[in-house]
């Protein structure tokens, strides 16, 4: 089979686009179905100089996605060859399919001052809060189990079996909550994404 060459982008952005005063890594992380791909989304098209940490991944690629924006869509063995070679910050596995963060770009744009967000599982914010003690831990939580579930069920991207998955893995996510620096409701996309962006200045005390 043919080997997917995976490069990683290292590009910094303009320094002068960030408002804040010097690096920070954020995490977000939170239930499956609450909402953190529309926030992501949502800053993505509204504040360019957010740098996003793109995750590689084995899962499938959805059809509104985009190789090498969304994800690095690779095979169990180049993800592995990618362990192997310690090239992730941090890597889980999340209803079956393996994700993992590239270290480079991310400790590239520490480096150079400037703030990296990433959107990840909670093994994968346990994992980065063991590596990166610095690092603040963003929760993003639903207004109700209730209106979590209606997200998880009302998606219409997966199959029974990945629902109920995925709600077995909210739940325990939920429970999480009090390992994390800072809880954001998610009652709007506007105001969860607002919140967000606030925090990854770094002159924001939250600790
Ligand atoms: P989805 O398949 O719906 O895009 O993502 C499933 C879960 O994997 C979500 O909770 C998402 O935040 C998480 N995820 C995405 N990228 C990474 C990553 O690089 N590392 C870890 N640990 N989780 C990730």
């Amino acid at each position: 089979m043919e080997r997917l060459a995976v490069t990683f982008d290292h590009t910094l952005g303009d320094p002068s686009m960030n408002p804040g005063d010097g690096p920070r890594l954020v995490v977000l992380s939170g239930p499956s179905g609450v909402g953190k791909d529309s926030v992501i989304e949502h800053i993505r098209a509204r504040e360019p100089w957010v740098w996003l940490s793109v995750s590689v991944t084995t899962r499938p690629i959805r059809d509104y996605e985009v190789n090498g924006l969304h994800y690095h869509f690779v095979d169990r063995e180049e993800f592995r060859r990618l362990v192997e070679a310690g090239e992730f910050l941090e890597w889980a596995e999340f209803a079956g399919n393996l994700y993992g963060t590239p270290r480079g770009p991310v400790e590239a744009r520490l480096a150079a001052g400037q703030s990296a967000l990433l959107k990840i599982d909670l093994q994968g914010a346990r994992q980065v809060r063991q590596a990166m003690p610095g690092a603040l831990l963003v929760f993003l939580a639903p207004p109700s189990w209730e209106e979590l579930k209606r997200r998880l069920i009302g998606r219409g991207t997966d199959d029974e079996e990945t629902i109920r998955q995925r709600l077995e893995h909210a739940q325990e996510e939920l429970a999480a909550e009090p390992e994390f620096d800072v809880t954001i409701v998610n009652h709007t996309v506007e105001q969860a994404a607002a919140e967000l962006v606030g925090l990854l200045s770094p002159q924001a005390t939250h600790r």
